[in-house]
């Protein structure tokens, strides 16, 4: 399976924000954001502007890298969100979210979207009490997510419960942090998501 290998915090220094994809370190001033906010690389100091296209290809390139996907992968989910009733860019969002591996993190049995796709690869999740080692699985509204067995008692699933328990859960999922089992109550709806993406940008990309 291809995967991006690209260091974690360069990419985050690329796109001049956090896009928490080191899990617990995100939150600490350990972050690379916090130390050095600007691009990587001999000329990331340098002051350059961006052209239409330019900023059109950041936004698309910071969404694909928040939900850890590659090109083929993310261009796939914006035909399937085109062709979809509704707001492409809204549909794409919402496609992105109902990813199993997504649904992971966000109810917290991961730390980070990586390591919750690991956990789903590595057999430890349950839909609906089946097994489901697909993380582009889509969850659909109702489905109940559940951490395996034989995977609760693994510390770092513990650890992370805890601290996203902490930080408080999304409207549109229902935890059980204990038990480490959730609802995926529904599609989230824009104004639920952050608005620090603007996915405008990136269906004004796909669509020239
Ligand atoms: Fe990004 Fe997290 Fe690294 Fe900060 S610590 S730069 S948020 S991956």
């Amino acid at each position: 399976m291809a995967r991006n290998l690209d260091p974690k915090c360069r990419q985050c220094r690329r796109e001049g924000e956090k896009l928490f994809l080191k899990g617990e370190k995100c939150f600490t001033d350990k972050c690379a954001i916090e130390r050095r906010n600007y691009p990587p690389g001999q000329h990331g100091q340098k002051n350059s502007r961006l052209s239409g296209y330019g900023v059109q290809l950041r936004e698309k390139q910071k969404v694909r890298r928040i939900y850890g996907l590659l090109e083929r992968q993310f261009r796939k989910n914006y035909y399937q969100a085109s062709s979809s009733k509704g707001v492409t860019g809204e549909a794409l969002l919402q496609i992105l979210e109902s990813r199993l591996d997504t649904v992971v993190y966000r109810m917290g049995f991961g730390s980070s979207r990586t390591e919750a796709r690991q956990i789903v690869r590595h057999n430890g999740i349950l839909v609906n009490g089946k097994r489901v080692n697909i993380p582009s699985f889509q969850c659909r509204p109702g489905d109940m997510v559940e951490v395996a067995q034989a995977a609760k008692d693994q510390l770092r699933i513990k650890g992370a419960s805890e601290a996203a328990e902490s930080r408080g859960y999304p409207e549109w999922l229902e935890v059980d942090t204990k038990g480490l089992k959730g609802t995926f109550k529904a599609r989230p709806q824009r104004s639920e998501l952050p608005s620090t993406i603007n996915e405008s940008l990136v269906v004004e990309l796909y669509s020239k």
